[in-house]
């Protein structure tokens, strides 16, 4: 592609995007198509041979498009929302222009050192502790799955076999995180919840005693702050509290709520996290970053270098070698590394710390907003404590009635939501994320679901 061909396709590819995002209310956020729609329109093997730019532009247009769902709709309210903002998007086209694999400082010192910045800005921002080192992984899986591989080398090799804690309520990432690391599938304990669908200490307490006396080795424990289900904070000073009595590897799953704590009157949720030995953030979720970007931040980085050493370096990578200089794959399983850090530098420095407080202080007043409605109609009830911007509702009548009103609103394609299970009933979930969310598409999204109730 030579450079004046590049330049005229990309300023039509730009021109698609800026439109897109003006005109994203137009297009249904779950798309109406049936599962192969697409496989079956696509030829069965590659091109022979290559074809001009403008045939496969078109082609994105008409075939892939229809079968998006749209994470970026400011309507879709289905999971913990991803905003590709306008400046993240910006980071993320020249991160793929300059095709930077930073995994030694030599191949690529700004990536490697605004990675080390920008994760260092968010840090203060979330007022953690200087001495958090700040990595970044693809998602919070990855990153879980680094703390649990630290905390395993923590733990020191021994006979016992090592049980990791978290709740009923945490994240499948937790689980897939400590079977990747190793741990043995019965080893994993999900702690039973109280009524707030928060970790109970007692318990967390209980089944730890129960191991040891088993000649079992607790080594971590993993509460989450802002759960999936319902965005519960489990109890962190208290289980930090508790890590610290056993000596277990404290990791908090912070990858949606920890943004809040940018706020000055939410800062207190990460109370006891300056304790933690690593706790993930995801911009990917709440902070307008496009997919994807996790924040891995740990207080003893040298166990996760520790973990993840080789005997020797290998001989391909000698010369390499940028003196004190930190290399990032030192930390990670992966050797390769893409330049997320650039598209989360043009989000922090766009919005601005007092920015995006404002854009998340709205998502939350409009959960809240939500939330009265819903108390409002004598149909309909709250099915969990609204903490940040998810709201679980319910009618009060059948889980059936409940699962018929989910699939009518999500079928006109005006709204997205999803559906969780709480104290054993089916829940809707309305998560507010989306940096073009307004009053009116909460509103509207109200009316919306009034409207499609049984
Ligand atoms: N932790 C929590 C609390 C989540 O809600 C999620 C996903 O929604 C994850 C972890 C996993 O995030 P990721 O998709 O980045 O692995």
């Amino acid at each position: 592609m030579s450079p004046e061909e590049f330049r005229a396709a990309a300023h039509q590819t730009v021109d698609w995007i800026a439109d897109y995002l003006r005109d994203i209310r137009q297009y249904p956020v779950l798309p109406d198509v049936q599962p192969g729609a697409l496989i079956r329109r696509l030829p069965k093997s590659g091109p022979e041979h290559g074809e001009p730019i403008e045939a496969i532009l078109e082609d994105f247009r008409k075939l892939i498009v229809p079968g998006i769902t749209h994470w970026n709709h400011p309507r879709f309210f289905g999971y913990f929302s991803i905003s590709g903002s306008g400046p993240g998007i910006l980071g993320e086209m020249l991160a793929a222009a300059l095709n930077v694999n930073h995994m030694l400082w030599k191949t690529g010192p700004s990536a490697t050192e605004l990675e080390q910045v920008s994760l260092g800005w968010l840090r203060q921002w979330l007022g953690l502790p200087e001495a958090f080192f700040g990595i970044i992984h693809d998602t919070a899986s990855t990153a879980g799955l680094h703390a649990v591989i630290a905390a395993r080398e923590a733990a020191g090799a021994g006979a016992a076999e090592l049980v990791l804690y978290t709740s009923e309520h945490a994240n499948l990432s937790v689980d897939r995180a400590a079977l990747g690391a190793g741990v043995g599938r019965g080893n994993i304990r999900h702690v039973p919840i109280d009524d707030q669908f928060r970790m109970r200490c007692d318990a967390l307490e209980a089944a730890i005693e129960a191991d040891l006396a088993a000649s079992r080795k607790p080594f971590c424990v993993v509460p989450t702050l802002g759960t999936t289900s319902s965005s519960s904070l489990d109890p962190l000073p208290e289980i930090a509290a508790i890590a610290r009595r056993y000596n277990l590897w404290l990791h908090v799953d912070a990858a949606y709520a920890g943004p809040a704590a940018i706020l000055d009157e939410y800062r207190h949720i990460l109370k006891g996290a300056e304790l933690a030995d690593s706790l993930v953030v995801n911009p990917h979720k709440w902070l307008f970053t496009p997919v994807d970007l996790s924040a891995l931040y740990t207080r003893r980085p040298e166990v996760l270098r520790r973990a993840l050493r080789l005997d020797q370096a290998p001989a391909y990578l000698q010369g390499a070698d940028g003196g004190e200089a930190t290399n990032l794959s030192d930390y990670s399983v992966s050797l390769g590394r893409r330049f997320r850090a650039l598209k989360l530098w043009f989000v922090l420095r766009y919005y601005g710390r007092e920015g995006i407080a404002e854009i998340l202080r709205g998502h939350m007043r409009m959960a809240r907003e939500f939330a009265a409605s819903v108390q409002a109609d004598p149909r309909f009830k709250l099915a969990a404590p609204v903490l940040f911007s998810l709201v679980c509702f319910r009618l009060r009548s059948s889980d059936e009635d409940n699962l018929k009103l989910l699939d009518r609103v999500n079928s006109t394609g005006r709204a997205f939501l999803s559906g969780t299970q709480l104290r054993g009933k089916l829940v809707l979930r309305l998560a507010i994320g989306n940096i073009a969310t307004t009053d009116a598409d909460v509103r509207e999204t109200w009316d919306l679901i009034r409207s499609c109730a049984p």
